[in-house]
């Protein structure tokens, strides 16, 4: 399985990204009202600048407080993205994501970003490619 049937298989939605100088506060309010854990960072919605996840808020509040909210999402984000590509496999974006503790990527189509994928979505798509392969293996076993 590749990334872009990944992408096939999730809702049809542009990639939800913030410019640099939003505050936590308003990025936190984004991430619950659409129900995601990270957020590309970028100016133009295209070339990724970094990523901020839920985790990176939560720690930032455990160390400093409420003060965080009012800093910039630049001030907070990771800059060091570990991206994919379109036909990278599902196994080989598990590994990034397992060796970098981290549950999210985008997808990029050289220097665009063509989406974004979480460690779930390459899971359940794991788990229905495997109910196939199951399914056309007992098809098989039973002479059908
Ligand atoms: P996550 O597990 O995705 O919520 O992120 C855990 C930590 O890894 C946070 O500090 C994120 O900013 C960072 N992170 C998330 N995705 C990536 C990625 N693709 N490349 C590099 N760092 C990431």
């Amino acid at each position: 399985m590749q990334v872009h049937q990944i992408l096939r298989s999730k809702p049809k939605q542009s990639v939800i990204t913030v410019k640099p100088a939003t505050s936590i506060a308003d990025a936190a309010r984004l991430l619950a009202e659409r129900r995601i854990g990270a957020v590309i960072v970028s100016n133009d919605g295209k070339a990724p600048l970094g990523i901020l996840s839920e985790r990176d808020i939560v720690r930032d509040l455990g160390r400093r407080g409420s003060v965080c909210l009012t800093d910039t999402v630049e001030a907070l984000m990771t800059r060091n993205l570990v991206s994919c590509e379109n036909s990278e496999s599902a196994d080989s974006v598990l590994e990034k994501m397992t060796a970098g503790r981290f549950r999210h990527m985008p997808v990029m189509d050289g220097a665009d970003m063509i989406g974004i994928i979480s460690i779930g979505d390459v899971v359940a798509a794991r788990i229905s490619e495997l109910a196939m392969e199951k399914d056309a293996l007992a098809n098989m076993i039973m002479g059908n």
